[in-house]
């Protein structure tokens, strides 16, 4: 027997038009690329939505055609995130700090057959524009601008194209597993990976992420995500908010501590997401301008691990709660989330602040387990530390273009990262097996600089590990063993890396060595560096 109840499907359209229609007067600000704030509500974000939608469907793409974005967080973004996937394209979000070859790879792996950027990325595309196979539209999220046309012959225009849309265009009837929204991922080896997210994991993600022990978004809420829309959709933020009907600030491209502070305390910022970095930059603003952070109240901090010193900082200074949350990609992004338990409230205050500390427990949707090197899994005792695999409902079955033989092991994916689990759920992350390095919440793959590194004729052989780092995290340093009979200098090594990739991936030191550590088979150990190295840059 079946239930007697409705059955709607579940997406993203539906966020939106419940944004529309029950808070259409909620406020959206958001900073222009060319500075300035302006002011647009739900009701207008989502009029202009259905005409984008109505737009792109007029130029003739075909259902689920990708349509890629290298934006800031703005406004014309929010209207892209809900006009492309609503009206059945999948919006593709790229990040513009990688190196053109790997845009280029990803822009061609992906098909992409529209490209909306900002008037900041116009050099850069416009340099890589004749390698882009697919490429039909390049729209610049402005009015018209001729000089830019003149870069990237062909340029269409944000609001041009938006005024050829219906504002009352309807949403068509799409089935809940159809794909949505591709991100791509940068693993150690080999080329970046996409995801391809449903509008089903997306709007569970987004109940997820609603919940009182998630990160619990509400309409009285003035959300300000730092987290970029081009990294995991802004950890699921703009589609948590369309579905509370929670207001928006919406940054732009100046993400230092001083603008933010404006931002929070102009608008009455009272949650804001980011990676610690950020936070950094705001703490140190805020304590110079004497600020009190007064709307505050929440701040949610992941990509890295958050340092218990931050979470003091918001609490004692400014009376912010930080919640501690980890993720990633494949997991768009919401795994666990740092909030307590009803018994942590008769633990000494000391105890319960330490217990904030750590990644947090799964939220309901997402399933945790910590493996050994056998697959086996190990006691959730909080000690005992494995590979952490995970499914649920939001998470990857399989990359795109790739099986799912190939992305899972008995049902499971990987995460990467090592773990310990206690009894109750909480997950201490401890390290990453891969050895990529974060730094300022960007990834470098140490085996694309190693890979460059050894190819150095005066170096006999390289390893790269993450160093730890004051204000971005991490850095790259090299670790380096001189070819016999050669005596490089450190700027001497450094320069092989020139013009091969972003200089912010560029190592920061080169340390030398008589021979790297390896295991039996071969591999370098990298965990014996980091404890040599690891704090070379912090003194
Ligand atoms: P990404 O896919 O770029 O979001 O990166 C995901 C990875 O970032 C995870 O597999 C972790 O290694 C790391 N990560 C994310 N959040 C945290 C956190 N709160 N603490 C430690 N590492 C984190």
């Amino acid at each position: 027997m079946l239930g007697q109840m409705m059955t709607k499907q579940l997406t993203i359209s539906s966020l939106i038009t419940h944004a529309e229609t029950y808070h259409s007067k909620a406020e959206i600000y958001s900073v222009n690329t060319g500075g300035g704030v302006e002011e647009t509500s739900w009701g207008q974000v989502g009029r202009n939505a259905r005409a984008l939608g109505d737009a792109l469907t007029k130029l003739g793409l075909e259902p689920q055609a990708r349509c890629g974005t290298i934006a800031w967080n703005n406004r014309r973004h929010l209207e892209i995130y809900f006009g492309v996937s609503g009206a059945g394209f999948v919006c593709h979000t790229i990040n513009p700090r990688l190196f053109p070859e790997q845009l280029v790879y990803i822009l061609n792996h992906a098909e992409d057959k529209v490209l909306f950027i900002d008037a900041t990325f116009v050099p850069l595309v416009a340099a890589i524009r004749d390698k882009l196979e697919h490429l039909e539209h390049v729209v610049l999220m402005e009015g018209r601008d001729e000089a830019a046309a003149e870069k990237l012959p062909g340029l269409k225009f944000y609001d041009e194209l938006v005024a050829t849309g219906d504002p009352e265009f309807e949403w068509p009837d799409l089935e809940e597993n159809t794909a949505s929204s591709l991100c791509y991922t940068s693993g150690t080896t080999g080329n970046p990976k996409g995801v391809l997210y449903s509008h089903r994991s997306t709007v569970l993600h987004s109940f997820a992420i609603n919940a009182a022990d998630g990160i619990g978004i509400s309409a009285t809420e003035v959300v300000l995500p730092v987290v970029p829309m081009f990294h995991v959709n802004a950890w699921g933020a703009p589609y948590a908010c369309a579905m509370a009907g929670a207001r928006m600030v919406l940054p732009g491209p100046g993400l230092d501590g001083q603008s933010l502070v404006k931002l929070i305390d102009g608008y009455d910022v009272s949650l804001a997401l980011g990676v610690p970095t950020i936070w950094l930059g705001l703490l140190a603003e805020a304590k110079k301008s004497g600020t009190k952070l007064e709307s505050l109240r929440r701040t949610v901090v992941g990509g890295s691990a958050c340092p218990p010193s931050m979470i003091a900082a918001f609490r004692e200074r400014y009376g912010v709660d930080t919640i501690h949350a980890w993720g990633m990609t494949e997991m768009s992004p919401v795994g666990t989330v740092n909030k307590p338990l009803a018994k942590h409230s008769k633990l000494p205050v000391d105890q319960q602040h330490a217990l904030r500390e750590n990644q947090g427990r799964p939220v309901w949707g997402v399933e945790l387990e910590i493996l050994d090197d056998d697959g086996k899994p190990l006691p959730h005792d909080g000690k005992a530390q494995g590979d952490l695999v995970t499914r649920g409902h939001w998470i990857l079955d399989s990359y795109f273009h790739a099986t799912r033989e190939e992305t899972l092991t008995d049902g499971w994916f990987d995460t990467g990262d090592v773990a310990t689990m206690d009894p109750d759920g909480y997950v201490t992350i401890k390290d990453r097996s891969k050895d990529i390095i974060k730094s300022g919440g960007e990834w470098i793959s140490s085996v694309e600089l190693e890979n460059i590194a050894i190819a150095h004729p005066k170096l006999s052989d390289a390893a790269v590990i993450g160093a730890q780092h004051e204000k971005w995290d991490e850095r790259p340093v090299l670790v380096a063993v001189k070819a016999e009979g050669e005596d490089p200098t450190e700027e001497e090594v450094l320069h092989i890396f020139e013009g091969k990739i972003a200089s912010w991936q560029v190592p920061d030191r080169v340390v030398f060595t008589d021979v790297l550590p390896r295991n039996a088979t071969g591999k370098v150990l990298k965990r014996n560096l980091r404890e040599e190295y690891g704090k070379i840059l912090i003194g």
